[in-house]
């Protein structure tokens, strides 16, 4: 439920409300918008009978939550969320932040080619898988540490921020330590004691879509890394299976307004993983950015037909800075800034 607050709520009339939610064992989250503060609250409803809250000073109105996401519902926050990365980058925010870089790190040569080719085309963050989710056993998995280490070295070199997955619970001290996004692939979207680990790290996290996941299931899974203490959660359309087989995925890009319309949280869209095929990419791009999203993730390789993961989608270096100069077109027409 949210706790509406007066205008004229004075802080101990916030306070209080906070103190007495606290007490019968609800998990409270402060919003402070230009009007009003609301307050958040996660709990046992039926506990709600030991506080009468419309009584309290300062209390305006209490509404409940009707949708099974709570903090990652609109109505949980007076504003917008914007995910701050480190100092410089803000996601949610005026700017559209495009994360770029190959599917996979494959070599140092390879990694830093990339980055160098992105950062000058106006990339603000790196992406780059170090262990990879392949569908086959025998496919290349990644170079794992080694690849983490790579990242941080192209991350010095360019100042970029770093995106890279992570895979399991085994590995996330590892992941959190070296990026500065932890990403949850589409597979993972589901796994729920990955996502309550990443829910208790103070770092932001891009959660992908699953494959075969409504809108809702994604919220959802996006309420588990909320509730477990980690506010800094940014959603990723990658695209959902469906019965057309010319594409890898079908790129849903009707989530992107929905899910703004239903939660505060910022998106982005990958239509590299969404579509599969790179002559379409620049296409989705512009239109990710017309419908609203607040960054996109492209995947860039310096030579897409040497790849060893999704070269088939990977843009090049001259081809993204050809995409990226017409985004910021299409990002100055509606109110943005690239
Ligand atoms: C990726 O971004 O490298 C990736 C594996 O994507 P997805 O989880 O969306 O398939
Ligand atoms: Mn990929």
């Amino acid at each position: 439920m949210i706790i509406v607050m007066a205008h004229n709520a004075s802080e101990s009339d916030i306070a209080e409300v906070v103190r007495r939610l606290e007490t019968a064992g609800f998990k409270t989250h402060l919003s402070r918008g230009v009007e009003r503060t609301i307050i958040g609250a996660i709990g046992d409803k039926s506990r709600l009978a030991e506080i009468p809250l419309e009584a309290l000073p300062g209390v305006e109105e209490v509404i409940p939550i009707l949708q099974p996401y709570k903090m990652a519902s609109r109505a949980f926050r007076a504003g917008r969320t914007v995910v701050q990365v480190g100092e410089d980058v803000a996601i949610g925010g005026e700017q559209v932040h495009v994360m770029a870089g190959p599917c996979a790190v494959e070599s140092r040569e390879q990694l830093l080619e990339a980055a160098a080719r992105v950062k000058e085309a106006g990339a603000t963050i790196l992406r780059g898988g170090a262990f990879k989710p392949r569908t086959s056993p025998y496919a290349f998995q990644g170079l794992g540490t080694k690849g983490l280490e790579l990242l941080a070295e192209a991350r010095e070199k360019y100042g970029l921020k770093i995106v890279t997955e992570v895979m399991d619970i085994r590995s996330l001290p590892v992941v959190a330590e070296y990026a500065d996004i932890v990403q949850i692939g589409a597979r993972n979207m589901q796994n729920f004691d990955l996502l309550k680990e990443v829910g208790k790290i103070d770092k932001p996290v891009l959660l992908k879509r699953g494959p075969a996941s409504t809108i809702e299931e994604w919220l959802m899974a996006a309420e588990y890394i909320l509730s477990s203490g980690n506010m800094k959660v940014i959603l990723c359309e990658r695209g959902i299976r469906t019965f057309e087989p010319y594409t890898r995925n079908t790129l849903d890009l009707s989530s992107v307004p929905i899910v703004k319309h239903l939660s505060h949280l910022p998106v982005i869209v990958d239509p590299s993983h969404g579509i599969g095929r790179w002559q379409f990419i620049p296409a989705m791009c512009r239109a990710a950015i017309a419908a609203g999203a607040d960054g996109l993730l492209v995947e860039v390789h310096p030579n897409p037909a040497e790849a060893l993961c999704d070269g088939a989608q990977s843009l090049t270096p001259s081809l993204f800075a050809q995409t990226m100069a017409e985004l910021e077109k299409v990002a100055r027409a509606v109110g943005r800034k690239l």
